[in-house]
């Protein structure tokens, strides 16, 4: 048995919150008969409505995939662009949990949880991505000294990252390095570096938490196993 606002935060519809606001104005039916009350318990068996919408059942999926460049982190695309659940199973409702950009490779997680998801992009759980960076430009001990202490622009401001410079090529004036920080800022990233003047040429996360996908060629995925959930939580 589980409390009624947590079954409705998990199916993805709402936060926790939102969900007891909705019970309490009378928004929520359990087997077909509204349900103002905070904390009611509920089973798999009974049937939960939601401003007139039956929730679903789903068992909870969890996936890793390593997402290839070329594709949305969307549902669906009016360009008719790739979207990463092209590489999906099919007959499940899932969703990126936060973004990569098109262009961007690498670990991203999917699932059906819309309470897992929330807690994996909540900044309070600082939960750490690693990005390998190709830039072009030469990333200097002061670029540097400015990612580590956190970098301020004019409508940013940006926590602390960790850096480790992999290779400064001087001819062709490129630099391969990786980022470590613990928010998800919109094209974080591309950001920090346009705010030092440099250009991302390519952008692969090889890590989300402890999870990375060195077993897994471009557009694989497989099912996160129950202590990979458990340790994410
Ligand atoms: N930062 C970016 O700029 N892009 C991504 O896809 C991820 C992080």
């Amino acid at each position: 048995m589980e409390r009624l606002q947590k079954v409705i935060a998990q199916a993805g519809i709402c936060s926790r919150r939102k969900a007891e606001e909705l019970i309490l104005d009378g928004k929520v039916k359990v087997n077909g008969k509204v349900c103002d009350v905070l904390g009611t318990k509920v089973s798999n068996q009974d049937s939960i409505e939601v401003n007139g919408n039956m929730i679903s059942k789903e068992e909870k999926v969890y996936y890793i995939m390593n997402k290839p460049k070329g594709c949305l982190c969307t549902s669906s695309d009016d360009k008719g662009r790739k979207t990463v659940l092209d590489y999906m199973p099919q007959n499940q409702r899932i969703f990126s949990v936060g973004r990569l950009d098109y262009d961007t490779s690498g670990v991203l997680l999917l699932t059906n949880d819309g309470q897992f998801c929330n807690h994996m992009i909540h900044p309070r759980y600082h939960l750490e991505k690693t990005y390998v960076v190709n830039l072009q430009g030469i990333l200097s001990d002061d670029d540097i000294k400015q990612l580590r202490r956190g970098l301020k622009t004019k409508t940013e401001k940006y926590q602390p990252a960790k850096v480790f410079v992999l290779q400064k090529d001087l001819t062709r004036n490129r630099t391969q390095f990786e980022l470590t920080i613990s928010e998800g800022k919109n094209h974080q990233v591309k950001n920090m570096m346009l705010a030092l003047g440099h250009e991302v040429r390519r952008l692969h996360r090889v890590k989300f938490a402890f999870l990375d996908v060195k077993d897994l060629r471009a557009g694989e995925y497989r099912r996160l196993k129950p202590y990979e959930i458990k340790q994410l939580n």
